[in-house]
């Protein structure tokens, strides 16, 4: 079974859209393997987003992920990775499909709710940089 890395971000937790987001996860049939909540800082959201560094956004990108409390959530189903993404919408909630997440809940494309892996190697990294292995739970 695929695992997949989400982090409900500062605009998900601040907003008390956490719930909903989470239910509408759970809905789409991927199931919690390991969650927890954690404030990011400077360094640690830096370090996070590392792959953006060069990137204009990325100053902006990192006081926005410090800016207030996360979730991330760790997520097992076939093919979680590339459904994730399915479910979650473009990065600019403007360009995102009816019916995804970003569409519904996100305000632009700097504050959009949530992170998804974009391919099944960074979410072994990224699961790794949240969670020890005897924080990821069996499921079945
Ligand atoms: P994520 O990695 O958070 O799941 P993504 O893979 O859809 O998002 P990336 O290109 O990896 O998009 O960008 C990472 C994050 O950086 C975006 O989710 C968004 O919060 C922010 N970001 C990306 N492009 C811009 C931009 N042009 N202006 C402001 N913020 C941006
Ligand atoms: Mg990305």
């Amino acid at each position: 079974m695929e695992r997949t890395l989400a982090i409900l971000k500062p605009d998900c937790v601040g907003a008390k859209k956490a719930g909903k987001v989470l239910a509408r996860i759970e809905e789409a049939g991927f199931r919690v393997v390991a969650m927890k909540m954690v404030r990011l800082n400077a360094e640690t959201a830096g370090q996070f987003y590392a792959v953006h560094k060069e990137r204009p956004f990325y100053g902006e990108l990192v006081e926005f992920m410090a800016s207030d409390r996360c979730i991330p959530v760790v997520l097992e189903k076939e093919n979680a990775v590339a459904d994730f993404r399915t479910l979650i919408g473009a990065t600019d909630p403007a360009e995102a499909d009816e019916g995804t997440i970003r569409k519904e809940f996100a305000t632009s494309k700097a504050f959009n709710i949530v992170h998804g892996s974009d391919s099944p190697e960074n979410a072994k990294i990224e699961i790794n940089f949240f969670f020890s292995e005897k924080e990821l739970v069996e499921t079945a």
